[in-house]
C-alpha cells in the first residue's frame, strides 16, 4: 500500500515560515492500494484533506473517509474537499458509533450546519453516504480495518489498524494513555487496545503532541512523543512515525525531537506533510 501524509498537525493549522518543512495542515492520511492511481481510503478529514485533491489527478474522489473522532482538527476539511464535493464523487464517510445512538448525519451536523457553516453534510454534491462504525474488524475498500476505542478527551475516539494482506499501518493520532495510569516509564499505560492496534505494524503513526516536560498538558487528551516510541518498541512495529504535532511546534523544534531518537530501533521518524510511504 501507499500511505500519503496529507496533514500532520494537531489542534489548529499552523501557517507561517516556521512551519514550512513539516507542514501546517491538520490530520489527514490517504491510503492507496499498490499500483492504484489514487487513494481510496482516507483517515481523518482535517484541513489536510485539501491536499488529497492533488493525489487525484483531476478525478473525483471515490472511496471511504474514516474519522478517528469528531474534533475540529479531524473534521473541518470535509466541506473544503473539492474532489469530494463533486457531482461524480462517491464518498462513504464513517465515524465512531456514539454512546447516545445519534446517527452520523446528526453528529456531523453538530459542526456543519447554519449558523456554524452555510450548509449541512447532506448538501455536499455527489453520492455521499454517512454511517457510524463499531469497534471490531471491517472490510473497507479492499483493506481490513480493525477499529478499537482508545482513551482521548471529549468524545469517543478510535485507533485504526489497516492491512492490505501484505502490509499494516496503525493510526492513533489522538491518544491519552495516562488516563489509564502512568505505565512502566511514566508516559502512560501500554494498554491492550494500543498494543493490539500497533502489534507488528509496518508503520505506527502515533500522537506526539507533547514533549516530556509538557506532561501536565496531558489533561487535554494527548500523549508524550516518547510514549509512541515506547509503544512501537513494545508492539514490534517496524517504524514509528511521530504525528499530530502541537500547532506551535516549529520546524527547528521538530528537528530537535527527531534528533533525540537518532539510531533508535525501531527507527523513529517525525511526520512531515507530503511524505509518501511505500509499504
Ligand atoms: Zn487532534
Ligand atoms: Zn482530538
Amino acid at each position: 500500500m501507499r500511505v500519503h501524509l496529507c496533514g500532520v498537525r494537531g489542534s489548529t493549522p499552523a501557517p507561517g515560515f516556521e512551519f514550512i518543512r513539516y507542514g501546517g495542515h491538520t490530520a489527514c492520511v490517504a491510503i492507496a492500494h499498490d499500483g492504484a492511481a489514487a487513494p481510496s481510503l482516507v483517515l481523518d478529514a482535517g484541513i489536510g484533506l485539501q491536499q488529497v485533491h492533488k493525489l487525484l489527478n483531476g478525478s473525483p474522489f471515490r472511496g471511504t473517509i474514516l474519522l478517528s473522532h469528531l474534533h475540529w482538527d479531524h473534521s473541518t476539511g470535509l466541506p473544503f474537499f473539492p474532489r469530494g464535493d463533486d457531482d461524480t464523487a462517491a464518498v462513504h464517510l464513517l465515524l465512531p458509533e456514539q454512546a447516545d445512538g445519534r446517527d452520523a448525519v446528526e453528529v456531523l451536523s453538530g459542526i456543519m450546519r447554519p449558523p456554524y457553516f452555510p450548509v449541512g453534510p447532506t448538501a455536499l454534491r455527489g453520492d455521499w453516504r454517512f454511517d457510524t462504525i463499531a469497534p471490531g474488524r471491517h472490510e473497507l475498500q479492499g483493506f481490513t480495518v480493525l477499529a478499537l476505542e482508545v482513551p482521548h478527551k471529549g468524545g469517543r475516539t478510535f485507533g485504526y489498524r489497516i492491512s492490505d494482506g501484505n502490509s499494516t499501518v496503525c493510526y492513533m493520532p489522538d491518544h491519552c494513555p495516562t488516563v489509564l495510569g502512568p505505565g512502566e516509564d511514566g508516559f502512560g499505560e501500554y494498554h491492550p487496545a494500543a498494543l493490539e492496534l500497533a502489534s507488528g505494524a509496518d508503520l505506527l503513526l502515533h500522537d506526539a503532541q507533547l514533549l516530556p516536560d509538557e506532561e501536565e498538558m496531558a489533561v487535554y487528551g494527548h500523549a508524550v512523543a516518547d510514549y509512541g516510541v515506547g509503544l512501537g518498541t513494545r508492539a514490534g512495529a517496524a517504524t514509528v512515525v511521530l504525528f499530530h504535532h502541537r500547532s506551535d511546534r516549529t520546524d527547528d523544534e521538530l528537528d530537535e525531537l527527531a534528533g533525540r531518537f537518532t539510531g533508535h530501533a525501531p527507527p523513529v521518524l517525525v511526520a512531515a506533510e507530503g511524505t509518501i510511504f511505500e509499504l
